[in-house]
């Protein structure tokens, strides 16, 4: 006899890990989840920051009001997320006098307090001080997501494309004879090989990260981000990354990555470390840095969640509750996490589906 669900739900990254509790916790939907644990999944190097004020000329990123709000939400609603999400403010290093003056004047419209002097001379290279950004924080991705999958049972399979047909009114997976009324992707880079959604303009990018050893107590009452970030990860280990390469799409960490990552650290720490891990992943970017949700524009039951780029755990708690809102309810996803925003230039008519 066949059996019939909700959601067919494809990937327990973070996209696929925040939906699922959604889908799941919230609205009470009946959804088959599975993954394949693809070793390019990038979710799984995440260090887990959460930083709203980001990139070379320090700027406050689109949606950051609701991003802070919904994480909060999240903290309250998913006790997992509350286990594994630390609030903590990131300390940002002034590098020139420019910089600082730049700041006198930008600060008093964003969240941050002006530090002129260090605040942990002990630890941390700084002569002119920096600002400390309020309402950042980092989450043990790895720990939440390995937990989110043994409370709801996750089915560790591959996603055959020519075993699911797509019919009007229901997805049928023939293999298992089960049959949905939407399927999911959040495939991350893999969406790439989806013969229903390679055509997404998401654009793999590299990221390498290290995770060093250090005896002193450092990130005691911030953590930091000053071109690299360091994030604490165990007691004494922490996490140095990331570095952004779209132009390198293999999973192999690199000598030159390494040098990036540790010229940047030299020049910032003060106390010796031990270097205890280089990895590198595959990041699902797009070209405005913005993620992607929504439905296939053909087939009304066929929906994706994919270019978190390098934010994936400051937006995954918003856009899991639109695309749940806008599966489940018919309710508009905003314009600006859809292919149609202006920032994207991307023109739907020019995609052979
Ligand atoms: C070095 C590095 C450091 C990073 N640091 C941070 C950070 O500090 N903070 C932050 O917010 N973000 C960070 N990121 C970015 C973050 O990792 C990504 O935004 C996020 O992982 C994307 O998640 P995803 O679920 O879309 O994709 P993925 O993590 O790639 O997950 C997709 C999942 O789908 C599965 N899958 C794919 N196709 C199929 C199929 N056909 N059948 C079954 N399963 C399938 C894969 O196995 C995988 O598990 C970092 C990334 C890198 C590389």
């Amino acid at each position: 006899m066949q059996i019939i669900k909700d959601i067919l739900l494809v990937g327990a990254g973070i996209a696929g890990t925040f939906l699922q509790r959604e889908l799941v916790l919230q609205h009470n939907a009946s959804v088959y989840w599975i993954d394949n644990d693809h070793f390019l999944s990038s979710s799984i190097l995440a260090a887990g920051i959460t930083n709203p004020v980001t990139g070379k000329r320090a700027t406050l990123i689109p949606d950051a009001d609701i991003l802070i709000q919904k994480r909060k939400e999240w903290q309250d609603k998913d006790p997992l997320f509350a286990r594994y999400f630390v609030q903590k403010n990131a300390f940002r290093p002034f590098k020139t006098i420019d910089d600082v003056n730049a700041w006198t004047a930008r600060s008093t419209n964003m969240p941050v307090t002006v530090h002129y002097t260090n605040p942990e001379p002990e630890y941390i290279h700084t002569d002119l001080g920096g600002i400390e950004i309020h309402n950042a924080g980092y989450m043990h991705v790895n720990n939440f997501l390995q937990e989110a999958k043994k409370q709801t049972h996750c089915i560790n399979a591959k996603i055959n494309y020519s075993e699911i047909s797509i019919e009007k009114h229901q997805i049928v997976w023939k293999k298992e004879n089960i049959s949905f009324k939407h399927v999911v992707f959040c495939e991350g880079n893999q969406v790439r090989y989806n013969p229903y959604l390679s055509w997404l303009p998401i654009i793999p990018t590299k990221g390498e990260i290290l995770e060093i050893e250090v005896k002193e107590p450092i990130c005691r009452h911030f953590m930091f981000s000053t071109g690299i970030y360091i994030v604490p990860k165990t007691h004494n280990r922490y996490f140095v990354g990331a570095t952004y390469n779209p132009d390198d799409t293999d999973a192999n960490p690199t000598e030159h990555g390494k040098n990036e990552l540790i010229e940047k650290l030299n020049a910032f720490l003060k106390v010796p470390y031990k270097l205890t891990g280089h990895w590198a992943g595959i990041r699902p970017a797009t070209s405005d840095r913005i993620p992607l949700i929504g439905q296939h524009p053909h087939y009304q039951n066929v929906w994706f969640f994919n270019g978190l780029g390098s934010k994936g755990v400051f937006y995954a708690p918003l856009l899991a509750e639109y695309l749940a809102q806008s599966i489940l309810c018919q309710t508009p996803i905003p314009e600006q996490f859809t292919l149609s925003r202006k920032t994207l230039k991307f023109d739907i008519n020019n995609i052979s589906l």
